[in-house]
């Protein structure tokens, strides 16, 4: 009889569709093999890596004779769950990445680099019987440790680590504990590291819910064992994060997990401190500025259902779950969650593939809908449910357009209306925030002779100038050099900084209000660690009076004081490149006004434009972000573009010009040989920046409206591409941006 053959299918971590066919390490004992488990196999001529088992075969399309075998397996168990493994798979094949890469993506670092998925034990005390014995009273008066390490210990029958009790009391314990170890009161033990949620906050109570609120509550609660997609339509403050809150209150009580997803790590400090204070228990949170160990921590306690509720930013939706119970989407419009670079995956999109894929619901939560889940909901493939007013008593803020025309010649920035308005926000002891989408002081710089205009030498674009550094720099690939002091092209003098960047707007403030105390918030003012923390303080404080920022003020601050909403210019969505800036542009803008007279006092939102008379502006700001996306949707569907369509774009850069388009022209061709009516090619072209960083870009764009056809032309056509050195390439599904 023939020996049965076991063919390792082994997903390595290198940019190759596809898994790689290895056999069993020598003498290792198949049956222990699961999926899921690492793997250290050669690879290459020398090389070594660690690859994740995805299945046993019983035959290779290699040669016996060319397959080698793993080196060694390196966990006894498997440290991704068969579910989780089908779900990297599943988006491997979505988004036509490259598997290993998929996973490497989704697993911490340390996991990467083939650390152990076990926490470290930590050391502990617990109390001995003649410790739990012991009568308090009976200790001398001035033994005040020995009392609080005993008082504390009592409540923790099974331990208590030394980290938690150091916490808890002082790191001048130790003494104390060898103390009460010498007299055999307390002894050493091992413990597993449990998280404690550390928040000194005064715990806080459920609220009462409004009708709506409680519509959304239960309706949810009674179908935690289905799929149930619903987007949750609020209004900045209408209570969705109270909503999230009960419904994961309801979840805890059946020990189910909830993920919940936020957009940017400076917006997290707020949600993770609403839901300290509600539950008392660890939570897990996850962002970029954590350490690999932090990282690891976190996924393995999430993994091993530890921790019932983890927060985080986009990659936090790999984390896998022991208990699933829900997913909850906050600010799903929020272009942050579509990966842009490697493995660009939406983790919105993969919530709801989750979800799915689990039986459980998942919650979109947003003032302003993204128009694909707005459609999806129009369409009943998601519940929609609608808080229409804001919670408690605040009011929504009133739109006043101020039309800049009649500014244009005055090189004017701020119009009277706005400075008026400000004028009386200063009197009356409020807060003014002044929007604008741009840092720096200015966007231009150009010579008032010969015209010439000050671009980056790597890429299409200008230089902005900072006046902070006394530099020009390229917001696209960091490049920057002192400001010119004459033309280098004509030699004249006469050169001027044209445009606004929020720098010159706040020396603009204070100019016109010289006792006004301004705060500029942008990712230049807020590089420091803990720069953002401070300034939320100061505002919250009431020590700023006037705040000036771009996008950064836009996102789920909340600022009772500020009454007064400026809008400095939000022209470049109405006519930009992008289909989906009109978008962008209504989003912001609502958002922003979201921060306008949150508590008793009715906010007011002045929005300065050379464009007062734009459709869909005039009937975003008459008729509110509803309507303006309904006639969005509906120029959408006029151009057959999504979510009335699906795209994928191909983009491919080179150094050398032309060769990026002429790849994109072969790629092109390659697609029409396996004659897919249903798909249809644009392009390729040059991308609206064609050069970035010395590459230059082009891209081709794939559209149908069969997602399936569209799939199965590039699964086909990506699996025998020929590539070449010399161009950069990448494919973006579902693509967020075209530049
Ligand atoms: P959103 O997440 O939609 O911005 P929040 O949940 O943060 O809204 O609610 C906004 C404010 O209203 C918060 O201060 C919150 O405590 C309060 N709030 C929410 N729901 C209620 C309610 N049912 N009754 C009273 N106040 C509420
Ligand atoms: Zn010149
Ligand atoms: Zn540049």
């Amino acid at each position: 009889m023939k020996k049965p053959l076991f063919i390792l299918q082994i997903a390595i971590p290198k940019p190759i569709y596809g898994h790689f066919d290895y056999l069993p390490p020598v003498n290792f004992n198949v049956n222990q093999l699961q999926p899921g488990m690492r793997l250290q196999v050669p690879f290459g001529r020398k090389n070594t890596c660690i690859g994740m088992l995805l299945a046993i075969a019983d035959k290779s399309s290699i040669e016996f004779n060319k397959l080698k075998p793993a080196y060694k397996v390196i966990d006894k168990q498997a440290i991704l769950s068969k579910t989780d493994l089908h779900l990297l798979q599943w988006a491997s094949r979505y988004y036509h990445y490259p598997i290993g890469e998929v996973i490497t993506t989704a697993l911490p670092t340390f996991l990467n680099k083939g650390h152990s998925d076990k926490i470290p034990l930590l050391q502990g005390w617990k109390l001995t019987t003649a410790g739990l014995a012991q009568s308090l009273e009976q200790l001398p008066k001035n033994a005040h440790r020995q009392r609080e390490i005993l008082t504390l210990l009592q409540k923790y029958p099974q331990g208590l680590s030394q980290i938690s009790i150091i916490d808890q009391l002082s790191s001048q314990i130790i003494a104390t504990l060898r103390t009460l170890e010498r007299k055999s009161w307390v002894m050493p033990q091992s413990m597993n590291y449990i998280p404690s949620n550390d928040s000194k906050l005064p715990r806080s109570l459920p609220l009462k819910l409004n009708t709506a609120q409680k519509q959304v509550v239960n309706q949810v609660s009674s179908q935690l064992d289905t799929f149930y997609p619903c987007l949750l339509d609020g209004v900045t403050g209408s209570g969705k994060t109270e909503v999230y809150l009960q419904i994961v209150q309801t979840l805890l009580e059946k020990n189910k997990q909830a993920l919940i997803l936020v957009p940017e790590i400076n917006l997290t400090p707020q949600i993770i401190d609403r839901f300290k204070r509600r539950f008392a228990m660890p939570i897990g949170v996850w962002h970029s500025k954590l350490t690999d160990k932090e990282r690891l921590h976190t996924w393995i306690l999430a993994r091993d259902g530890v921790i019932s509720i983890i927060i985080g930013t986009r990659s936090a939706i790999w984390i896998p779950l022991a208990r699933p119970g829900i997913f909850i989407v906050d600010e799903e419009h929020d272009p942050s969650y579509k990966q842009q670079d490697h493995f660009r995956y939406s983790a919105r999109d993969m919530a709801v593939v989750r979800a799915q894929r689990a039986k459980i619901p998942v919650l979109l939560g947003s003032a302003t809908p993204s128009l694909d889940t707005l459609f999806n909901a129009n369409q009943q493939r998601y519940h929609h449910f609608i808080l229409p007013k804001r919670a408690g008593s605040a009011v929504q803020p009133s739109f006043h357009i101020v039309d800049m025309r009649h500014h244009i010649y005055k090189k004017e920035s701020l119009s009277e209306p706005l400075k008026t308005a400000i004028r009386q926000c200063l009197i009356d002891h409020e807060q003014a925030l002044l929007f604008i989408n741009r840092r720096g002081y200015a966007p231009l710089l150009m010579c008032y002779n010969c015209g010439w205009v000050a671009f980056c030498e790597h890429c299409d674009a200008r230089l902005i100038y900072h006046e902070n550094t006394q530099i020009l720099s390229c917001h696209h690939c960091g490049n920057s050099r002192p400001l010119d002091t004459q033309c280098p092209h004509c030699q004249s003098p006469r050169l001027e900084l044209i445009g606004q960047g929020t720098e010159r707007i706040e020396e603009r403030l204070q100019k016109e209000f010289p006792v006004a105390r301004i705060l500029r918030i942008d990712s230049d003012s807020t590089r420091k660690k803990y720069a953002m923390v401070q300034a939320l303080e100061k505002i919250h404080q009431g020590k700023v009076d006037i705040l000036v920022g771009t996008q950064m003020l836009a996102k789920g601050h909340h600022f009772p004081k500020v009454t007064l909403v400026g809008i400095i210019n939000i022209d470049g969505g109405l006519y930009g490149v992008d289909f989906r800036e009109p978008e962008r542009m209504a989003q912001l803008l609502v958002q922003v006004a979201g921060r306008a007279g949150r508590v008793e006092k009715p906010g007011k939102v002045i929005v300065q434009t050379y464009h007062p008379d734009h459709p869909l502006l005039t009937r975003l700001i008459r008729y509110g972000y509803p309507a303006f996306a309904e006639t969005a949707i509906k120029e959408r569907q006029k151009a057959l573009l999504p979510p009335y369509s699906r795209l994928a774009l191909m983009r491919a850069e080179s150094i050398e010009p032309k060769l990026a388009i002429a790849f994109l022209e072969k790629f092109k061709t390659h697609l029409q040989q396996y004659q897919y009516e249903q798909v249809k090619l644009w392009g390729p072209v040059a991308s609206p920046m064609e050069k970035r960083d010395k590459w230059y870009r082009a891209q081709l764009l794939l559209q149908s409206n069969q997602r399936d056809k569209l799939h199965q032309l590039l699964a086909q056509s990506l699996a025998n591409l020929s590539t070449t050195s010399k161009v950069r390439w990448s494919l973006d599904i579902d693509p967020q941006d075209l530049l």
